[in-house]
């Protein structure tokens, strides 16, 4: 059987995946329209919770591929949806910046500064000392812990800053506690994703640049992926893991022989 003969939607990855900076990595756009001819569609899904639909639709926009805010999904979204399934009503300390709180009060999420029956470690760019010590005793005291990814660095144009799975480890040391996880590659985020497009998890393809999240969710789930090597990661990082992409491409360009 061919790789994505029952593929219906491609969830992409946007950095080192779909752009890189501020520009479209050549023949991404190619990509999506190979997917549309072939009467598939797409989703982008970002692990990065300091981001907001509209942020990544803009970045999207200002690099010439506009796309609807329906088309973006990130892990703030499906720790909202995890949270309102298993935890509706609860108070939660949320680390995040402003784009997560938004998405939060969006969904409905009943937020608070002491005392939570959950805390959610979000990518918190404006995270404070204060903040990391309420969350670390809110957490050893027994409050439902949630991270919204695991990626341990968010690459920058510079190099990179430590993301949430860096903060992961901060807390674990403190704490002795390790939280669930709801972004790629949990498989909160098939279901979530599945649930939202209206399909069956297997009809789904993961594609990114990112061993432990773009294609571990489909490792781990029997879902098909495509390994791009256009961001993080390369031959030899592909060579030495024991996580293995259904196909791999130099790039979204080269992926489209595959479809
Ligand atoms: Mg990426």
């Amino acid at each position: 059987m061919r790789t994505f003969e029952k593929t219906k939607y491609f969830i992409i990855d946007m950095d080192g995946t779909f752009y890189l900076g501020d520009n479209m990595i050549p023949g991404s756009d190619e990509f999506i329209k190979r997917v549309k001819e072939t009467g598939r569609d797409f989703c982008f899904f970002t692990n990065n919770s300091s981001n907001s639909v509209r942020l990544c639709c803009d970045r999207l926009k200002k690099i010439g591929f506009p796309v609807p805010d329906e088309k973006v999904v990130l892990s703030s979204d499906v720790a909202v949806d995890y949270i309102n399934r298993n935890y509706c009503g609860k108070k939660v300390y949320l680390l995040g910046n402003k784009n997560l709180y938004d998405c939060f009060i969006n969904g409905g999420i009943n937020l608070c500064d002491e005392d939570p029956d959950v805390v959610v470690l979000g990518f918190d760019t404006d995270l404070t000392y204060e903040r990391i010590n309420k969350a670390c005793n809110y957490i050893a005291r027994g409050a439902v812990y949630i991270a919204t990814h695991p990626d341990v660095n968010c690459p920058t144009k510079d190099g990179f800053m430590p993301d949430t799975g860096a903060m992961i480890e901060l807390f674990a040391a403190s704490t002795g506690k390790r939280p669930i996880i709801v972004g790629k590659p949990m498989l909160h985020t098939v279901e979530y994703i599945a649930k939202l497009l209206d399909c069956n998890a297997d009809e789904l393809a993961f594609v990114g640049d990112r061993l432990e999240t773009d294609i571990r969710i489909g490792f781990d789930n029997g879902i098909p992926t495509a390994l791009v090597l256009s961001g993080v990661t390369d031959e030899k990082m592909l060579e030495q893991s024991h996580i293995k992409p259904t196909v791999t491409a130099k790039d979204l360009c080269s992926l489209s022989q595959y479809l």
